[in-house]
């Protein structure tokens, strides 16, 4: 089953007279459970494909399908509900919230947006704490953390609702070649630990081959393969 569908999507940017396309014409399919990544250098539009995904922002043409359900569609209330419900969100400057622990950062989405019971909360929080090696840490502020650690607690609070999917835009822009590999790894089990699929984002070639599926854009276009050669003149 494909998890993500983009049918034909293109989005532009009107800005002013001019019209910026930041992506053109993309079909692709993401099945459930695959390791994916999205490719490109720097304004490729890898992304503005990410907060299509996750319902952030609708294409100026064609579909976007996540989990079977048209998000291209959706209102901006039924695309907060689906985000809420069926998404987690990592990105590169961590974004946890300084005045908060590790512990209370990952509760976070649980309790503001599921609205869940303490005692429902706290064994989830425990378990995802658990499951990226950060329970010792779990009383310690951001400013206290390495940057891998605040990584580690950014996917915890991005697994902690169980999402469908998991859309990290850069995960390991901030961090050292050694840590960046390790979150990616940790990624990875967290795909085989709890079946999350996950769709990041990169231009770190350090780390895309890590990936199941890569999917390569430039100038907001989908390259068919890894390296293509331009062999016709
Ligand atoms: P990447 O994430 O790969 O760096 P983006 O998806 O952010 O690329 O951007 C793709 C292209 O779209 C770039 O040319 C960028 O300048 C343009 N773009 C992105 N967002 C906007 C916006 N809100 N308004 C105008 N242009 C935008
Ligand atoms: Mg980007």
């Amino acid at each position: 089953m494909n998890l993500v569908e983009f049918k034909n999507v293109s989005r532009s940017y009107q800005l002013g007279e001019v019209s910026v396309t930041a992506l053109q014409d993309v079909t692709l399919n993401i099945p459930k459970g695959a390791f994916t990544a999205l490719v490109g250098p720097s304004g490729s539009g890898k992304t503005t494909a990410l907060n299509l995904i996750g319902c952030l922002d609708k294409p100026s043409q064609g579909e976007v399908m996540v989990a079977g359900q048209a998000v291209s569609t959706m209102n901006r209330k039924q695309g907060a509900d689906f985000r809420g419900e069926k998404l987690g969100f990592v990105f590169q400057d961590f974004n946890l919230l300084p005045v908060l622990t590790v512990f209370e950062n990952i509760e976070y989405p649980l309790l503001m947006i599921r609205d869940m019971p303490k005692h429902l909360r706290h064994p989830l929080v425990e378990k995802v704490l658990a499951a990226v090696s950060m329970e010792n840490q779990a009383d310690k502020y951001p400013a206290q953390l390495s940057g891998g650690q605040k990584q580690r607690t950014a996917i915890a609070r991005a697994l902690v609702g169980n999402p469908l999917l998991v859309l990290a835009d850069e995960p390991t822009a901030n961090l050292d070649g050694a840590t960046a590999k390790t979150v990616v790894e940790l990624m990875k089990q967290m795909r085989d630990e709890f079946g999350t699929t996950f769709v990041f984002s990169t231009h770190d070639p350090r780390i895309m081959d890590q990936a199941e599926l890569t999917f390569h854009i430039l100038d907001g276009r989908l390259e068919d393969a890894p390296a293509k050669e331009v062999t016709h003149v």
